[in-house]
């Protein structure tokens, strides 16, 4: 069958290679759609940076080259034995996140914070850039009849902004601005509408995704380039917003976060970072101003866990994924009409699915 390795920087290649067998309590998924992410994206451009060279990654046993792809979806089409979370012709979305079990976080039930963090298509384990993957039953998380299958590639990053949202202690009828709006941006603007959020301002550069943001539930878009997103939130917002998110992972977009949220509010930085920032600590120290981090989320199918929750909110239709697609290729195309696209400063591209069955 045919996938998509991460050998190197600037080097992902479409190859044939063996499909695998399903061996006990694993699954095999026939892949719809898998997106191109962000990670994915620095990965191509600055990495490796989750891929694993030299020593393997502690829980994929793998080092590059791997199979590139975590953010989709497929259907079953072969259990091993003593698999009972789902059944031959289910629809799920695959949860790619690696954990150990044992240490302290994943003993507190925080997984997605482990020591050994990985994830399928990052730290090797198998990805979705392919016509199909065995993956341990954990990760295949059954959609239900009511999400289109298309659609559970969506479900994780949507399952990020909700992490975010949920940790950034946000309460309805909250200001919120948000500083950035690629998919991760417009996934926590939804999470903040479904929330109760009150207005919600977003600063990004590029007009396609100001549209974009929108049509996700913003209220309040800023050009960055033409106006000071600091100044107009700080006067728009009554001295800032209450909540604010950083996720463009840019110094100025860090700093213009900290400083638009009100004084005793919270920054919640959700971008992964290419390398060292410098922000002014009497950002913090005057204002009394908090700073917190997020990464991903609880990829588990119960309604405590993140991925359980956005499956039941794209069922009652609390989220919409429509406004995130602006892309569908075959594989073949992932670089050029893929990652090149997704990387080309004038393209009004978002979140391109690729496709490796059709
Ligand atoms: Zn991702
Ligand atoms: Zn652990």
């Amino acid at each position: 069958m045919r996938a998509a390795l991460y050998h190197d920087r600037k080097d992902i290649r479409v190859e044939e290679i063996d499909e695998g067998t399903v061996g006990d309590g694993q699954v095999r998924v026939d892949v719809d759609s898998c997106g191109i992410c962000g990670s994915d994206l620095h990965e191509y451009t600055a990495g490796p940076i989750f891929v694993p060279v030299g020593d393997p990654h502690p829980l994929s046993q793998e080092t590059a080259p791997i199979r590139m792809g975590h953010e989709f979806s497929g259907t079953v089409s072969e259990v091993g034995d003593s698999v009972t979370s789902v059944s031959v012709g289910d629809a799920v979305a695959i949860n790619p996140i690696l954990s150990c079990g044992e240490c302290r976080q994943c003993r507190e039930g925080n997984y997605h914070i482990c020591d050994s963090i990985g994830f399928l298509g990052l730290s090797g384990g198998n990805g979705g850039f392919a016509e199909s993957v065995v993956v341990d039953e954990v990760h295949a998380v059954p959609l239900g009849d009511d999400v289109p299958l298309e659609y559970g590639a969506l479900v994780e990053p949507l399952a990020v902004g909700l992490h975010a949202v949920r940790r950034s202690g946000l309460q309805a009828g909250d200001s919120v601005a948000v500083f950035g709006s690629g998919p991760i941006g417009l996934s926590v603007i939804q999470c903040a509408r479904a929330a109760g959020a009150g207005t919600i301002y977003v600063s990004e550069p590029r007009k396609a995704r100001r549209e974009r943001a929108a049509d996700c539930g913003a209220d309040e878009l800023i050009d960055p380039t033409t106006t000071d997103a600091v100044e107009y939130i700080t006067s728009a917002a009554d001295g800032g917003a209450d909540v604010t998110f950083e996720v463009a992972g840019v110094e100025a977009s860090l700093n213009d976060a900290i400083q638009s949220t009100r004084p005793s509010g919270t920054t919640t930085v959700v971008s992964i970072w290419e390398e060292e920032v410098s922000t002014h600590p009497n950002n913090l120290v005057l204002g009394e101003r908090t700073v917190t981090g997020t990464l991903a989320y609880l990829g588990g199918p119960r309604s405590d866990e993140e991925y359980g929750m956005v499956i039941e909110m794209l069922a009652n239709g609390r989220l919409d994924p429509d406004p995130f697609i602006t892309g569908r290729i075959g594989l073949e195309e992932i670089v050029d009409n893929g990652f090149e696209q997704l990387l080309n400063p004038e393209s009004d591209h978002v979140k391109i699915l690729v496709k490796p069955n059709e």
